[in-house]
């Protein structure tokens, strides 16, 4: 019998976009479900008809293959006896429909029983081909981690060869490893001294993928992947900080022969900055002033991220007081909550002074003599008691 077109199966165009695809497949799988068709033997192979189908055309990649080469570009992907549950990765997404597939309870296990016990190993020979997550590391200064920012960078990866989307076959034709029968394994039996070992090793033949390419892509040499130097534009959200990371899922070097892609890890580098320290999302500027402010008290002008601001000190301001800025600190990452500025003040003693403010301070040391007998009064007497 020959195969349905996969685009027919779902019923839905061939320009479809991914969620009518999406959907169109959620509503199959619905109405085919084996639990709501006990009566119908048909139910179960329309329903693995539909899945099959969503598995290829629900993912771009494989789209793009079976667009080019039909059935004979995907079949491969798939084992020897054709497509199987195992090969169904999509099952979490539907998992209303489908049951927690890892807890055992779920519609593989009532249903298909052990014919779903290859998952385990299916699953690790699709990630034979997986291509290498790219780490990346991007300065930015305070002003831009405030802000958030949208940034292009260049990245050299590895990237699907478009001359055979990646397959690496020249024709399209990917065959099943005939030594492993694309199971990517083989069993090797050999005689010791407790008798008969039987060991599984990797298949020597295709190194575990349980496919090989018999007419090779000229372009990258079988690899479906060649150098490449992509821009990737990033959107680095407000309130980043340094030493985290932004995963770019997908973004990273391409998987060999079509294998799934690898990520980008961007690592958030934080410039330091003069004027202000962070402490998580508050911010810290220390800020001199003058002996005669920090007496009389009055105006300064202090820098937030955005401009300068009047702020009022009152007179005897003493060095290391604190001042806070409420919410003039960075942003919490995906929140409107902000951290706060606080301004730490630091009284500067003059290190050299003229001959006429010299006269002034000798005043002025006459008054601290006189004053310095009350408030200092409870000081000396300590000072006094610790000395008998
Ligand atoms: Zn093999
Ligand atoms: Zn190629």
């Amino acid at each position: 019998m020959a195969k349905r077109d996969y685009y027919e199966v779902l019923g839905v165009d061939k320009n479809a976009g991914n969620s009518d695809i999406k959907s169109a497949y959620r509503k199959l799988a619905m109405k085919y479900h084996p639990d709501k068709n006990k009566d119908d033997p048909n139910a179960e192979e329309k329903f693995k008809e539909a899945a099959e189908a969503y598995e290829v055309l629900g993912d771009s990649k494989k789209r793009n293959i079976y667009d080019q080469f039909g059935h004979a570009g995907v079949d491969s992907q798939f084992g020897s006896g054709g497509f199987q549950w195992s090969d169904f990765t999509h099952a979490t997404d539907f998992s209303d429909i489908f049951g927690n597939l890892f807890g055992g309870n779920g519609f593989f296990s009532s249903i298909f029983g052990d014919s779903f016990g290859g998952f385990g190993t299916r699953v690790r020979r699709k990630t034979v081909n997986r291509g290498e997550d790219l780490k990346i590391s991007l300065s930015l200064s305070l002003e831009e981690i405030a802000s958030g920012v949208s940034k292009k960078i260049k990245v050299n990866t590895k990237s699907e060869c478009d001359f055979c989307h990646g397959t690496g076959s020249a024709d399209g034709r990917i065959s099943t490893c005939p030594q492993c029968n694309g199971s990517g394994q083989v069993r090797q039996v050999r005689q010791s001294f407790f008798g008969q070992m039987s060991t599984i090793t990797t298949c020597p033949v295709c190194q575990g993928k349980g496919t090989i390419i018999k007419n090779k892509c000229s372009h990258c040499y079988g690899e479906g992947r060649v150098s490449k130097v992509k821009t990737v534009k990033i959107d680095i959200p407000a309130g980043v900080a340094d030493g985290q990371y932004l995963k770019l899922r997908g973004q990273g070097n391409a998987g060999k022969q079509a294998g799934p892609s690898g990520d980008i890890l961007l690592f958030i580098n934080e410039k330091r900055n003069d004027i202000f320290e962070r402490d998580g999302q508050d911010l810290i500027c220390t800020f001199p002033i003058n002996v005669s402010k920090a007496v009389l008290g009055g105006n300064i002008d202090v820098p937030t991220l955005q401009k300068h601001v009047k702020m009022k000190i009152p007179s005897g301001t003493q060095s290391g007081k604190v001042f806070r800025l409420r919410g003039q600190g960075l942003p919490y990452l995906n929140s409107s909550r902000k951290g706060d500025l606080y301004i730490k003040i630091i009284v500067i003693i003059p290190t050299k002074i003229i001959s006429e403010e010299r006269d002034y301070y000798k005043k002025l040391e006459t008054f601290d003599a006189r004053r310095n007998l009350k408030p200092g009064k409870t000081f000396f007497e300590k000072l006094k008691e610790y000395f008998v």
